[in-house]
């Protein structure tokens, strides 16, 4: 089976919306600053964007809160040509243990567990972008050249499907976009995180470490 090249078709799309002069409202998913730098450097010149912060998944409490302040941060300092505003998910770890990690501990990174993670993240920005009445919705996580983009594209697609909102499938990595996220994080001197988030890819990153 071909691969889908998401990259060329945003761009049409981008350019169907540049030709009607449109600026569609957009609910961007964010898993951290640094990943949504280059997604917000990009998406803004086309998109109103709203961030969503949404990562029951992150340990420990204060990585999370310290991801949060970065990324409000990062959205407060960054000029944009269009407006680009913040909301807060809902911190709920005992939904990431109870709906995604539960019987998936010892899965490695990229495995099952992880499947489930895009699933619960993606699934509530869908819910709620329907909910805040937004045109689209999308996730920075297309970026990692750790993460499985097809995957990411594939629940993204059916989570808008089931909520009734347009998922706009990305591939951020493309372009150069994750070379750029590293560029912006520097210049706004940012914490960059080396770990995916959850405590089992902390343990991970630890053992790794110690080796
Ligand atoms: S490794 Fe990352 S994507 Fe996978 S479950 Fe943990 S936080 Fe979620």
């Amino acid at each position: 089976m071909n691969k889908i090249n998401y990259q060329r078709e945003l761009d049409q799309l981008i350019e169907g919306i540049e030709a009607e002069g449109k600026v569609p409202t957009l609910l961007l998913h964010s898993c951290c600053a640094p990943c949504s730098s280059y997604c917000i450097e990009y998406l803004s010149q086309f998109f109103t964007i709203t961030v969503f912060y949404y990562n029951p998944n992150i340990y420990p409490d204060e990585e999370y809160f310290h991801r949060v302040k970065e990324q409000q941060r990062f959205i407060s300092e960054f000029p944009t040509k269009h407006p680009v505003s913040f909301i807060e998910g809902d911190f709920e770890k005992d939904r990431f243990y109870s709906e995604v990690a539960k019987g998936l501990e010892k899965e490695p990174e990229r495995g099952a567990r992880c499947t489930k993670c895009f699933e619960l993240r993606l699934g509530e920005t869908a819910k709620r972008a329907a909910a805040e009445g937004m045109d689209y919705f999308a996730t920075t996580l297309t970026i990692s050249p750790m993460k499985d983009v097809e995957l990411l594209n594939t629940i993204g697609a059916a989570m808008g499907e089931r909520y009734g909102v347009e998922y706009l499938a990305t591939e951020f990595r493309k372009k150069n976009g994750y070379l750029r996220s590293t560029q912006i994080s520097k210049e706004y001197d940012m914490y960059r995180q080396d770990y995916c988030g959850c405590v089992y890819s902390y343990q991970e990153r630890e053992a790794q470490k110690s080796k």
